[in-house]
């Protein structure tokens, strides 16, 4: 079976990809700086032998030994990458470079989670693999942004250069259980709000889209990714094509929870893009994946966590 190095692995999306590698009986390496992640997110895996957490910073060069890695290390959430904007773009670069360093030395297949935000606010919609963005370099997203887009350019070259095998996947914004309750992210903030009784924090006028894929979905990707030949290198969407705005979300939100929160409208951040969906043609042909959870039966699974979560 194959050791798998998993960066960011106590994160939202990382601790559900631990998950799913254990099941498949591979040895996993979880590396975290818990600077967005918690233990908690891999607590239940700890007692499992094939499991291993090790606090880390990408940042910093990382030794081991693995034949796969999954290089998730990174925050994600605006609110969180904007914080320490120079530590996100190293942790995207520099972290990228360690990791590449390791792949070439250890000879291991390496992905990266890339981000729909290399697309920016785009004029093309929905976005294709093969449209290459509009994205301010200097605003506030940027660190996140840029640092994502310079990482591919070095998986591109570490690829080229050194023969490495690659895979780069663009995450389209991805949602469910686990995400932090101040997480900031949309989804989380309308469910904690709706279940708090608090009125949903709506910026700008509500009617810019997102298309919102569930974890499960996600995490399934990312393994058929990884499984596809060496020839393949992506980039590859993911993410569900489902076109929502922030005014539907909010109502659909406040139907399934129930309650009296109304509507808030808050100004629009700086560079918030207006819309976004999209195209997964490639990954349909060549991941044989498409989406299979509605977004009202992810929600539903999302608020049941999050009730879990603010009763404990
Ligand atoms: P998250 O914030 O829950 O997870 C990121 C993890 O990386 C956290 O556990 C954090 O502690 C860790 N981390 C951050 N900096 C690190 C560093 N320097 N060294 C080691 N660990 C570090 O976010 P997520 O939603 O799980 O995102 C995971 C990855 O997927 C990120 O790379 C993100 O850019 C990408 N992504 C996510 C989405 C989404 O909608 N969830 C969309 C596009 C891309
Ligand atoms: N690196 C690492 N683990 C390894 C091998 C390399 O963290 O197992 C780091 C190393 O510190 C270097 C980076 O990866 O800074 C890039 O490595 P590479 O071999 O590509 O470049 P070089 O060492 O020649 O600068
Ligand atoms: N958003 C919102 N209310 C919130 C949080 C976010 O209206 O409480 C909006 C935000 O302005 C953006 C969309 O929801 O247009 C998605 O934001 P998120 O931070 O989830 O992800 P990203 O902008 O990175 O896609």
């Amino acid at each position: 079976m194959h050791k798998v190095l998993v960066t960011g692995g106590a994160g939202f999306l990382g601790s559900h990809l631990c998950d799913a590698l254990i099941a498949r009986g591979a040895d996993v390496l979880c590396v975290d700086n818990f600077f967005t992640g918690t233990k908690d997110n891999v607590a239940h895996l700890r007692e499992r032998p094939r499991f291993e957490l090790l606090r880390h910073d990408v940042t910093f060069p990382l030794y081991v030994e693995v034949d796969r890695i999954f290089n998730l290390a990174c925050p994600a959430s605006p609110i969180h990458y904007q914080r320490d904007p120079v530590q996100t773009t190293k942790t995207s670069v520099h972290g990228a470079i360690n990791m590449l360093g390791l792949a070439k030395r250890t000879r291991a297949r390496i992905l990266q989670a890339s981000t729909s935000e290399v697309y920016g606010d785009p004029e093309v919609h929905p976005q294709p693999e093969a449209y290459w963005g509009r994205v301010n370099p200097i605003g506030p997203r940027s660190c996140y942004d840029e640092g994502k887009r310079c990482a591919e350019t070095l998986f591109f070259d570490y690829h080229r250069q050194h023969r490495l095998e690659i895979k780069v996947v663009r995450i389209f914004n991805t949602y469910g259980p686990r995400m932090h309750v101040d997480d900031g992210r949309v989804v989380s903030n309308f469910i904690v709000q709706a279940l708090r009784g608090a009125d949903l924090t709506i910026y700008g006028d509500g009617r810019q889209t997102r298309s919102f894929c569930y974890v499960d979905d996600l995490v399934d990707a990312l393994l058929r990714m990884m499984d596809t030949g060496p020839d393949f290198t992506g980039p590859v969407n993911v993410g569900n094509p489902g076109e929502f705005s922030m005014l539907e979300l909010a109502e659909l939100v406040l139907k399934l929870v129930g309650g009296k929160s109304r509507l808030k409208h808050l100004p629009a951040p700086e560079d918030d893009p207006r819309q976004r969906k999209p195209d997964i043609a490639l990954a349909q042909a060549k991941l044989g994946w498409a989406p299979k959870v509605a977004l009202a039966d992810g929600l539903k699974e999302t608020i049941a966590y999050f009730r879990r979560a603010l009763a404990a």
